[in-house]
């Protein structure tokens, strides 16, 4: 018999990977430091299945998020999982960004993404009369889901497939050796024939342990968000996006309508203070003496203190996070919101301090290292397991499907 494929993290990227395995015949393991699934990135998000307009055609991207569509459309049919079509607007706020949502309207259709519409003033307020902007994209299969929901859905497809999904168990150390990989946990030491890190804020520490360059290393953005109060929930009924500023990979403030009826305003992206600081008070000494010696962070720093400083206003003062909604959603007030969950994305930053906006994975021998997998990863999960899959180039065994 031999050695199972091992997978770090059972979060949507791994447990997609895992089934992908299991349903081939593939013996997998997969170890995850929570007591559940989807404990971080794939169960704090703003929950929508992107339809892939914005990314560059041919990017990684791009690519997987189109793909990445279909198959978690499929699959929320065949299990019964919700799948919302609400369809969303990306509203210009005056003539640059309608110039800049020219561009985004260009790669919409180069990605080929069905239905893209663009609509003058008026026609934004015959359909979302509460709106305020000069012009809109209209991507009408932009959808909402429940990503935990379909977290679980891939977990229990894994162990049904006689795949082990071990949590409470953090995977401490990573070697290679000739023919496999050894991966301790607190309960010993196991032989895999391939791993795969799928770690999300922990990714570039355990790719190292695996023998992976330092770089890209991974600084956590902290994602906030304000829930709209029941009497305006009904004001709008898409979601609505600002134009994205083309310099981060971030989305900007938008409005998000949630598979349990809630309606969201957010992310603002914020210095974490810690890997999984979902607070300003979780703050972690090792986190910032990484910081401290980090010359990509200070080259980072040093390039966008700017924007830093801004969205830490916003995190700081309900006011200023209102500010840049009102100027779409010029109704709302301070009284109409209360504070809600945030997360925090695993962001890769290069040694020059850019942010990584592409999937990235590093291969080292038989580990594969997902070391960029932001925002549209949950939507795009099946597609990149489908990828890493084809990548490992294990032979299937008969009777797998
Ligand atoms: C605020 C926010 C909004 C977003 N909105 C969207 C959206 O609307 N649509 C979309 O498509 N994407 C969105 N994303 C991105 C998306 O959520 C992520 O890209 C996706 O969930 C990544 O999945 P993952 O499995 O790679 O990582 P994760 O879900 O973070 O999973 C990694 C897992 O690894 C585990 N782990 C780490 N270290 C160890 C260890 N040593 N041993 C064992 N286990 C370990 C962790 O506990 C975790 O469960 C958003 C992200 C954020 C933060």
């Amino acid at each position: 018999m031999r050695d199972p494929v091992g997978i770090v993290g059972a979060g949507l990227v791994g447990l997609a990977t895992a089934r992908h395995l299991a349903r081939s015949g593939v013996p997998v393991v997969v170890w995850e430091k929570e007591a559940t699934v989807a404990r971080h990135q794939s169960g704090h998000n703003s929950g929508v299945v992107h339809a892939g307009i914005y990314y560059p055609p041919g990017s990684a991207k791009a690519r997987n998020c189109r793909r990445g569509v279909e198959l978690l459309r499929g699959y929320c049919a065949g299990r019964g999982l919700p799948w919302d079509e609400r369809g969303k607007l990306v509203v210009a706020r005056d003539e640059a960004e309608t110039g800049r949502l020219r561009e985004i309207e260009r790669r919409a259709q180069a990605n080929g993404v069905p239905g893209v519409r663009w609509l003058d003033g008026p026609a934004i307020r015959a359909l979302e009369p509460d709106v305020a902007g000069v012009a809109a994209l209209l991507s009408p299969t932009t959808a909402i889901v429940d990503f935990p929901a379909i977290a679980r859905a891939f977990a229990a497809d894994v162990t049904e497939r006689g795949g082990q999904i071990l949590t409470g168990t953090p995977v401490t150390a990573v070697r290679r050796h000739g023919d496999g990989v050894h991966v301790s946990t607190p309960a010993g030491t196991h032989p895999v024939s391939r791993l795969v890190i799928c770690a999300g804020l922990q990714t570039d520490l355990l790719a190292r342990a695996a023998g992976d360059r330092a770089a890209p290393e991974i600084i956590p953005f902290r994602g906030e968000y304000l829930r709209l109060q029941p009497g305006v929930r009904d004001r709008v009924r898409h979601l609505i996006y600002p134009v994205p500023d083309p310099a981060y990979p971030f989305l900007g403030v938008h409005l998000t309508p949630r598979i349990d009826g809630e309606v969201d305003l957010g992310p603002n992206a914020v210095l974490a203070l810690a890997r999984e600081g979902y607070r300003w008070r979780d703050v972690s000494a090792g986190q910032l003496s990484r910081l401290a010696r980090s010359a990509a962070f200070r080259r980072l720093a040093r390039q966008n203190w700017r924007a830093g400083l801004r969205e830490m206003h916003g995190s700081l003062s309900r006011r200023a996070f209102l500010a840049e909604a009102r100027s779409y959603l010029p109704w709302l007030e301070s009284g109409h919101v209360v504070p809600a969950p945030a997360g925090v994305r695993a962001q890769a930053v290069d040694p020059d301090g850019s942010l990584v906006d592409d999937f990235r994975i590093h291969r080292i021998g038989l580990v594969t290292a997902i070391r960029n997998a932001p925002s549209p990863a949950a939507t795009s999960s099946m597609a990149i397991a489908e990828q890493i899959v084809g990548e490992l180039s294990i032979s299937p065994v008969q009777g797998g499907r």
